[in-house]
């Protein structure tokens, strides 16, 4: 005969009773040192299990019992056919299920939107310098290949504008290594990015665009901050981690690195990014008397410069879709840039 411990409370006072439950016939007996009752099944009502809290026993007249043992009371109840039991059971089934259900949806969505691009960073700011040099001169090679053309910029503007960015003092003490490259942009016209191993290329026609040195300076400064946070690099990472990792497994690493050029040339940068790019830009052009207003002035007239390039040549070229407008200067952002 299995018996169940439990706490009655008879309804009229706080005493606490040990009682014994036991079914019998139907019934539920119950017995104590100086208490015992008998109540049929069906006039019982028994709460649901709620985590670790006792599950409650109510008799018609008002009193009810605490039980601690969940399992020994489902068992008990089982034995006699009580009806609320499967509902019950159903019930915290279906539950669990929803709930383990909600949980993983969540951890995979929480993976892709905070875990892959905390991985990529991890691994952007762990990689040697070797590993982006290699990106940085494979991706601008594969640029000259036909992408883009040598600078027609004379060697001294090129130098001026060198000299000038270089003369800038960064907003935050830790210098960033980078280099900036003139070319003749042809298809992808005015533009400026920067590549992972710190590589600033500007294109001639970004050059002519600007009104004064100022504006490119306030572009060479985005691009900075772009290299400063490792955005190409982290964009990179996480565009190839699932190939890579097929990849590795299969050892053929190197048909991945091949691919990197392209891939980097149609990610996209998020709008975290251009706006850390444009907090980074505005603060260095603060703290060396120019105001961001001029980053952008020359961000609404490239603006201008890519709808009318498109409007000319229908659509851009489907491999550099993603790269022609990785910088797309939105009226946010200029707004941000003039209240800064
Ligand atoms: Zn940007």
């Amino acid at each position: 005969m299995k018996t169940v411990n439990a706490d009655y409370f008879d309804g009229k006072s706080a005493r606490v009773h040990r009682v014994r439950l036991t079914l019998s016939d139907g019934a539920l007996l119950l017995e104590g040192e100086d208490i015992q009752r008998r109540d049929p099944l069906e006039s019982l009502r028994v709460s649901e299990p709620m985590g670790a809290a006792p599950r409650l026993i109510k008799f018609p007249d008002g009193a009810h019992c605490e039980v601690s043992d969940h399992a020994e009371l489902s068992n008990l109840l089982r034995a006699g056919g009580h009806r609320d039991s499967l509902v019950v059971q159903l019930q915290s089934h279906w539950r669990w299920a929803l709930m383990a259900m909600i949980i993983t949806l969540a951890g995979i969505a929480a993976g892709y939107r905070w875990g892959l691009p905390a991985v990529a960073e991890w691994i952007a700011f762990k990689l040697p310098d070797k590993a982006l040099a290699q990106v940085g001169e494979s991706t601008l090679a594969f640029l000259d290949k036909g992408v883009m053309m040598p600078s027609e910029l004379p060697r001294e503007r090129q130098k001026a504008l060198r000299t000038a960015f270089e003369k800038l003092s960064a907003p935050d003490d830790k210098e960033v290594g980078h280099e900036v490259v003139f070319r003749n942009g042809k298809a992808i016209g005015a533009n400026a990015f920067a590549l992972p191993d710190g590589t600033i290329v500007v294109t001639d026609q970004l050059v002519s665009l600007a009104k004064n040195d100022q504006e490119i300076l306030g572009v060479l400064a985005h691009e900075l901050g772009h290299l400063k946070r490792r955005h190409s690099l982290r964009m990179l990472i996480q565009g190839s981690i699932v190939a890579f990792g097929v990849a590795w497994y299969l050892g053929d690493v190197s048909s991945v690195a091949a691919g990197f050029p392209t891939l980097l040339l149609q990610a996209r940068y998020s709008r975290d990014h251009e706006r850390e790019a444009d907090d980074y830009a505005a603060a260095m052009l603060n703290s060396n008397g120019i105001s961001p207003s001029r980053l952008a002035e020359l961000l609404s007239r490239m603006e201008e410069a890519y709808a009318a390039r498109q409007k000319n040549q229908g659509e851009p070229d489907a491999n550099f879709g993603g790269y022609l407008d990785s910088h797309p200067a939105t009226s946010e952002r200029i707004k941000a840039l003039e209240s800064e």
